[in-house]
């Protein structure tokens, strides 16, 4: 049996600044690059020969929820 269910919210203060992260590698990160809705990578991981002929996008960490969740 367990107690344990559901979210737990982050005991942290929520003041502190939340900087981006790359969901692939775990870095903090200023870029993300994604082929359609699917990142990749970002500036830290990212290595452009690793997708060649594909159509890949810069995007902002900051503007994409999946980057700014906690781990
Ligand atoms: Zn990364």
């Amino acid at each position: 049996m367990t107690s344990f269910w559901g979210h737990q919210d982050n005991p942290f203060p929520p003041d502190e600044p939340r900087r981006p992260r790359c969901p692939v590698c775990g870095e903090e990160c200023e870029a993300i690059y994604l082929i359609g809705t699917e990142i990749i990578g970002c500036d830290m991981c990212y290595n452009p020969g690793d997708f060649p002929g594909e159509d890949v996008q810069e995007d902002n960490p900051w503007e994409d929820s999946r980057c700014l969740e906690d781990y």
